[in-house]
């Protein structure tokens, strides 16, 4: 009966330089040779008084729904923002509803807010104090709120006594946390990868092994800060891909990508987020009458945009529980979504010199 009328999804998008229409494929490309868009980053440094400002590095990101991607942006922000930074740009343009949950996942470690990831700290050095006086502590001091210590004595005691000495000492030569996790991921990638095996059939050196890799793995669980205020360049590097969820029950999933990374000033610390580029609306059509659709039934998922979209007149007869705008957003139809609050323009009212993109291949 009803037959599925939306249109092909339309994947070109608009450049926002210098506004010519251009296949979603090749926009990764068209940013790095748009000619407004590399005079628009010329001006970048005389537009900060004397052009002695200092200079900043950014992210060139491209994000699209993972399961829509007609919808799609590419965005340019400071290095130095943080994933809640990122976090709440989405939720303004693209997903904020009811203020669901959200989190980032990045290789394997998953970014969020929720209260279980911050739970180390406090409580730690409680137990630390009880255990008062001889101190394995290794004290490390990040002078911020929320900074991870390294607490030898709230890990199994069976696998810190395996560790020979040399290696404890060298634990407690790292004066700030960022340091000793670069140091302890990096032993983490040099156990062998059949080491479990080894250790199962039982050579003492191989279980010694062992128990170090699982010690490693707690630590690193224990100090690396998961929470939404590590800064982009602490958590991507360019060509990265990640994903970010919005909503753990109606999820909208975005998948992102580090296309590339410049030097350049920051003009407004404000408004230091750009939109680049972004997706031509797609047009769906109305199910019962093939008109230009205008809204959609609520409660269906994503698919409600292609299963139930109505146009006005049709929508008066048909039976929905309730409804929601079409609008430009990979969450559109989705529990209460009507759109962005704030609109972003990505104007390029900023500056600088050459512009250094190490870009990876746009790869669909
Ligand atoms: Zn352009
Ligand atoms: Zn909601
Ligand atoms: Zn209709």
């Amino acid at each position: 009966m009803k037959k599925t009328t939306a249109e092909k999804p339309n994947l070109k998008g608009l450049c926002y330089s210098c506004n010519s229409e251009v296949d979603k494929s090749k926009m990764t490309q068209h940013l790095k040779y748009c000619k407004q868009r590399a005079a628009a980053i010329a001006a970048e440094a005389s537009a900060k008084d004397d052009g002695t400002a200092a200079k900043t590095k950014f992210f060139h990101i491209v994000a699209e729904g993972r399961y829509n991607p007609q919808y799609w942006m590419h965005i340019e922000l400071p290095a130095t923002d943080d994933l809640e930074d990122l976090d709440i740009f989405f939720r303004d343009t693209w997903v904020e509803c009811c203020d669901h949950l959200s989190a980032f996942q990045i290789g394997d470690i998953s970014y969020s807010d929720d209260p279980e990831d911050l739970y180390f700290g406090d409580e730690i050095e409680e137990e630390g104090d009880a255990g008062a006086g001889d101190s394995e502590d290794v004290d490390v001091d990040e002078g911020e709120e929320g900074a991870k210590a390294l607490n030898l004595e709230s890990l199994p005691p069976g696998l810190v006594e395996a560790m020979t000495p040399e290696f404890l000492l060298k634990l407690q030569e790292f004066d700030n946390t960022d340091d000793l996790v670069v140091f302890l991921r990096e032993e983490l990638q040099s156990f062998p990868k059949d080491l479990v095996f080894r250790a199962l059939r039982g050579g003492e050196e191989d279980r010694r092994l062992a128990l170090k890799q699982m010690l490693v793995a707690e630590m690193i669980e224990m100090l690396e800060d998961r929470s939404l205020g590590v800064a982009l360049e602490k958590a991507l590097k360019v060509g990265q891909k990640f994903r970010y969820e919005y909503d753990f029950g109606s999820t909208t999933e975005l998948s992102l990508r580090v296309a590339g990374a410049r030097e350049g000033v920051l003009v407004d610390e404000e408004d230091d987020i750009h939109v680049l580029a972004r997706n031509i609306p797609p047009e769906y059509k109305c199910v019962r009458c093939g008109k230009p659709a205008t809204k959609v039934a609520a409660g269906y998922d994503y698919w409600g945009v292609i299963e139930h979209a109505y146009c006005d007149a049709c929508s008066r007869k048909a039976k929905e529980d309730g409804w929601l705008p079409i609008v430009n957003s990979p969450r559109v139809g989705v529990c209460a979504y009507t759109g962005e609050e704030e609109a972003y323009f990505g104007e390029a009212e900023w500056e600088d010199d050459d512009e250094e993109d190490e870009e990876d291949e746009e790869d669909e």
